[in-house]
């Protein structure tokens, strides 16, 4: 049987580029261009908890890296490093193949180094640490969000948790739009491009992994604002198009796993942020507005169509979902 060492050899050692020092060492080194910052981030994945212990190898490798690469894009930063944590139940070479191959796949669109890690044996668990730059001082963070911004948001939301809900059995779907609601919760589009081209435009960003409602929530508590969420406006695929309007609006806003963008600017950039969104390749869409430096507790506000205030659905939090 493999070693440890000839594992990581075999599928994880790649020749880099921009590292000062890969795979191999204590530690990799690596130094930020001048006038750059690292932007670094972590995410862990779960069997179990993040993802069905059989899911497809290939799509684990894709969605382990795409989940950081989203939290690099909700800040404007470009991917250069990542790092890798594995905790692996057995040593199955086949699965470590297509794990592989999934991540590289990913790595390599993005240009991403992998430069290190640690591999072990114990639960299905999968981590990763990522290192991008920001150019000093632009880095979109949340807090910085003003009364009478805009609020957009890319792409389509709630797929994935209409994904989840076919996979578990509790929502009947025709085949071809499970299979894309599956495949954005299987994997993700990070939005990098739209992230690094909102630099300069954007005034605050978060990505969209608990359901907007709640991302939402957590962009204007660190602003300190209140935002309003427009019902009618929120943008939908034609899978939960055909979905009863509150069960779709439950999904787009509440459910996990879009990662998505939503960000902030000012009504006076709206062509600019049209203009990201053109040279990126990604949707984007006015669903909102910041309204007014916070006074209640209600850090967002739903709409309806007839202008009358709607419930807000909450975002997934591990740990009151286990209370
Ligand atoms: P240490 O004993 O210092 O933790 P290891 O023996 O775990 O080092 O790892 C040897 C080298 O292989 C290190 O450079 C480490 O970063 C790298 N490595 C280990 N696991 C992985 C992995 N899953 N992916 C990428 N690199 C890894
Ligand atoms: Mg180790």
């Amino acid at each position: 049987m493999a070693s440890e060492f000839e594992l990581i050899e075999r599928y994880f050692a790649r020749p880099g580029k921009r590292a000062l020092l890969g795979i191999g060492d204590d530690c990799a080194l690596v130094e930020a261009a001048p006038g750059m910052t690292l932007a670094v981030s972590t995410d862990l994945l779960v069997a179990g908890t993040h993802f069905f212990p059989h899911t497809d190898a290939t799509r684990l490798g894709h969605k382990t890296l795409a989940v950081n690469l989203s939290d690099l894009a909700a800040m404007g930063a470009t991917p250069r490093y990542a790092t890798l944590t594995l905790s692996l139940p057995q040593v199955d070479e086949a699965w470590l193949g297509a794990f592989a191959a999934g991540f590289f796949a990913l790595a390599g669109e993005h240009g991403v180094e992998l430069i290190g890690g640690d591999t072990t044996r114990g639960p299905l668990t999968l981590g990763v640490t990522i290192m991008g730059e920001v150019p000093r001082g632009a880095a979109i963070r949340r807090s910085g969000a003003w009364p009478g911004d805009d609020v957009w948001v890319s792409g389509t939301l709630g797929d994935a948790a209409l994904g989840l809900a076919f996979l578990r059995g509790t929502k009947a779907l025709d085949e071809s739009l499970a299979r894309m609601c599956v495949e954005r919760l299987e994997a993700p589009t990070p939005r990098v491009a739209l992230g690094v081209r909102l630099v300069g435009i954007a005034t605050a960003m978060i990505d969209v992994s608990d359901g907007l409602g709640g991302d939402l929530a957590h962009l204007a508590h660190a602003s300190g604002v209140t935002a309003t969420l427009r019902a009618a406006d929120l943008p939908l695929s034609e899978a939960l198009v055909r979905l009863a309007s509150d069960e779709a609006l439950q999904l787009a806003l509440g459910g996990g796993d879009d990662y998505e963008l939503c960000f902030t600017a000012p009504p006076s950039l709206r062509e600019a942020v049209a203009q990201a969104g053109h040279v990126a390749q990604t949707r984007v869409t006015r669903v909102g507005c910041i309204d007014s430096a916070a006074r209640s507790a209600l850090a967002v506000r739903l709409i309806g169509a007839d202008g009358r205030e709607l419930p807000m659905a909450q975002g997934f939090d591990h740990f009151l979902a286990g209370a």
